[in-house]
């Protein structure tokens, strides 16, 4: 019979990469709740009008990108591609608004992407994001820039920061009217991609990685020079904030970002260390959105961060804790062995009884598979081996023999 093989671009994590999945998801989450960000979990089925009225009809991922059906009832749905269109719909569904003061949400898990599979870039990732609703000072923009500075900086991992503003919507349909006229003039040292956004998404070709855009689009009018006093002065305090903050920041008048919702600050944490890859985090904000969706006015912002491409950045993880495996000697200890390892879990120490019966020798075998930091062997007098130093100690009862090693595991971890 065939073997049933997993679906192009979607993968299976397992192992030491599960671990690492765990890793960089608890440190977020710790730093979430230490900035008083509150979860939300939400469905990964969502209405296909709410990623194109959000993300916008004429980007990659409605486009192209986007994981599109019809259910079982007839309702046109879609596999959610990104966090933020989704709690900005909870937000008004929920009427989170109604709470008074703002809202500060985190989200972690799948995102679904029709894109060409590579390393770093596949049809299921995962994200980590937060959201703030209610807030229009740019001292909110500043604290959700250091928050994700506070997780790469947790997780070890080295980045640089661009930042750049996009003005109010109104100073960038100016801007944008401009650009197309540039682009038209250049149009034919454009890549095929970018020709067609000249009409649709001008902006998006400021974005293309393709070397014949970036070098046809070096001298396009710069959006700086048509936003308003307000967006101006509003980048400018965010950029003392970072500085009063330590944050190391360039400004990168190029920055876009491939969504439509953005307003005014944008931002995007970049490594080169895994290719053309190289955005590990980004996000801004989005004062219209919640508005333009059916919500009250409120402004709003947020960032997300791929897992995977977090996980390719980490190279260092806490140890595991240390293993203990109990043996029954013979098989009329299976039940001494049974409860000694619920002790020993109690001690809340990490515990394999090994399961498998046959000889001595063979379970011994498996307990160095495991990588047992000690055995315990059950038999009428319990025994404990140290798996390191080889040296074995013969105890009364089990009882002592816990304390002994839950004492020599916190020495060890000391
Ligand atoms: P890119 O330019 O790399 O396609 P993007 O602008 O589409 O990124 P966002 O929509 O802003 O990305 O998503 C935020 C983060 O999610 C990215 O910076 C990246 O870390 C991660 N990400 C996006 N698409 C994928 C994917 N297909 N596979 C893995 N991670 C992804
Ligand atoms: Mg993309």
């Amino acid at each position: 019979m065939s073997q049933i093989k997993r679906v192009r671009g979607f993968q299976d994590i397992y192992g030491e990469n599960a671990r690492k999945y765990r890793y960089v998801v608890d440190t977020a989450r710790n730093i979430f709740e230490k900035y008083n960000f509150e979860e939300i979990i939400l469905p990964f089925v969502e209405d296909v009008s709410l990623f194109v009225r959000s993300v916008g009809e004429e980007t990659d991922i409605v486009q192209k990108e986007m994981y599109v059906f019809e259910d079982r009832g007839g309702r046109k749905v879609a596999l959610r591609p990104e966090g933020t269109a989704s709690a900005v719909r909870a937000y008004i569904e929920e009427k989170l608004y109604a709470k008074g003061g703002y809202q500060k949400l985190f989200y972690e898990g799948a995102m679904f992407r029709y894109e060409r599979p590579q390393a770093g870039r596949y049809r299921q990732f995962h994200q980590i994001g937060a959201e703030i609703f209610g807030v229009d000072s740019p001292v909110a923009d500043a604290e959700l820039i250091k928050m994700v500075q506070d997780i790469l900086d947790s997780l070890g991992i080295q980045t640089r920061l661009e930042i750049n503003t996009l003005g109010d919507f109104e100073s960038r349909k100016r801007y944008m009217e401009v650009l197309r006229q540039f682009l038209k003039g250049v149009e034919d040292s454009l890549c095929e991609d970018c020709r067609k956004r000249i009409e649709r998404n001008p902006l998006r070709v400021l974005d293309c990685k393709v070397e014949g855009c970036r070098q046809a689009t070096a001298d396009a009018p710069v959006l700086m020079d048509f936003i308003s006093e307000k967006s101006l002065e509003r980048f400018e305090r965010l950029k003392e904030y970072l500085t009063g903050l330590g944050v190391d920041f360039t400004v990168n008048p190029r920055l876009v970002r491939g969504l439509d919702y953005y307003t005014d600050t944008v931002f995007e944490f970049i490594t080169d260390k895994i290719g053309a890859q190289g955005t590990v985090a980004a996000g801004g904000r989005y004062d219209t959105l919640v508005k333009q969706l059916g919500g009250p006015d409120t402004p709003a912002l947020g960032f997300a961060a791929g897992i995977e491409r977090l996980m390719l950045l980490v190279e260092t993880m806490p140890e595991d804790q240390p293993l203990v495996s109990v043996i029954p000697v013979v098989s009329e200890f299976n039940i001494q062995a049974l409860k000694a390892a619920q002790s020993l879990r109690k001690e809340g120490i990490k515990t394999e009884l090994i399961l498998k019966e046959g000889s001595l020798k063979s379970k011994m075998k498996v307990a160095n598979k495991f990588g047992s930091r000690f055995v315990v062997f059950v038999s009428e007098k319990p025994e404990l081996k140290d798996m390191e130093s080889g040296e074995q100690e013969l105890f009364e009862n089990i009882q002592d023999l816990i304390e002994v090693v839950s004492g020599k595991l916190k020495g060890a971890l000391g």
